[in-house]
């Protein structure tokens, strides 16, 4: 079944769901997104996300067309019209149709869509297992020129990344910062186990606030697990005793080798096991209902 896009207001067969070539989002790049999930009928952590996709609006000065209550209406609807409770969305923001110029002042309108769509996961063997890493030698962006807290359309820096990744024959990879610290890897965030205790990258060194992030960091709290922000290179991660990363789409994912090093056992640890099943609940129980 084709499925409903939504396109500037309306609900298109996704064939007709297309944007111009003058869209700055497709020029430049220059735009922004989310991508959120609905489980089990709800949408998990929605407010997380829209005040992501809004605080980055304004940073880029962009002005969505829609107010908050009306996005979560676009969202739900095209939930519904796709009669889904299991999914993927990715809502995207464009600056626009504009001139062959860089000015977004030229863009009248930004383009607003919506994809809804079955979510298509890592194999279940990934999560018994875990995943094998490398370090990318591809930096993340220089926080000083591109604020990685902006979701933006323009993902090279990643992409470049995940092009080593794919080329390595392994799923993901860590991506430093332009100072050889461990920033985030190439869709997703990372977290260490040392001595019990929990710690991911700060922000400031140039990965996104992810939204999976946050809710694990809380999660540990709640488990009495110390969690802290701290800056780490590579030799900690090879001398972790557990490595996981975060992300909408992969949840909490174990890593068990990075650069051919085994981390702890080398297997998933108990510290992720355990976080990994209260994320588990927590998704089946709360979010925005989608169909009241
Ligand atoms: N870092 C990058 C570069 C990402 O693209 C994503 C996915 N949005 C994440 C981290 C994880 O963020 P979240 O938990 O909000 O999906």
């Amino acid at each position: 079944m084709a499925l409903l896009i939504y396109l500037d207001g309306e609900l298109v067969p996704e064939e007709q769901a297309k944007i111009s070539v003058f869209d700055h989002g497709v020029l430049y790049g220059d735009g922004i997104f989310e991508g959120i999930r609905a489980y089990n009928g709800r949408v998990f952590r929605l407010e997380a996300h829209l005040d992501r996709l809004y605080d980055g609006a304004r940073a880029l000065q962009l002005d969505i067309p829609l107010d908050r209550t009306q996005m979560t209406e676009a969202i739900l609807e095209t939930l519904r019209a796709n009669q889904l409770r299991d999914a993927y969305i990715r809502l995207v923001v464009t600056r626009g149709v504009g001139d062959l110029g860089l000015d977004p002042q030229k863009c009248l309108r930004p383009t607003v869509f919506i994809i809804a769509d079955a979510i298509e996961l890592y194999p279940e063997e990934f999560y018994d297992k875990g995943l094998e890493l490398i370090t990318c030698s591809t930096r993340r962006n220089d926080p000083a020129a591109l604020d990685a807290g902006i979701k933006s359309l323009n993902y090279l820096n990643n992409i470049l990344a995940k092009m080593e990744t794919t080329q390595a024959g392994v799923p993901e990879g860590i991506m430093l910062s332009s100072e050889d610290y461990v920033a985030e890897c190439t869709g997703v965030n990372i977290f260490l186990v040392s001595s019990g205790k929990l710690i991911t990258p700060p922000l400031h060194i140039g990965n996104l606030a992810g939204i999976t992030r946050q809710v694990t960091i809380e999660l540990a709290q709640q488990q009495g697990i110390s969690a802290s922000e701290e800056l780490f290179r590579t030799k900690e991660v090879y001398c972790a005793d557990e490595c996981f990363l975060t992300g909408t789409a992969a949840e909490l994912i174990p890593v068990v080798t990075v650069d051919g090093r085994s981390i702890g056992d080398g297997k998933p640890g108990p510290i992720t096991k355990s976080l990994r099943e209260a994320f588990a609940d927590l998704t089946q129980s709360e979010g925005t209902p989608i169909y009241g």
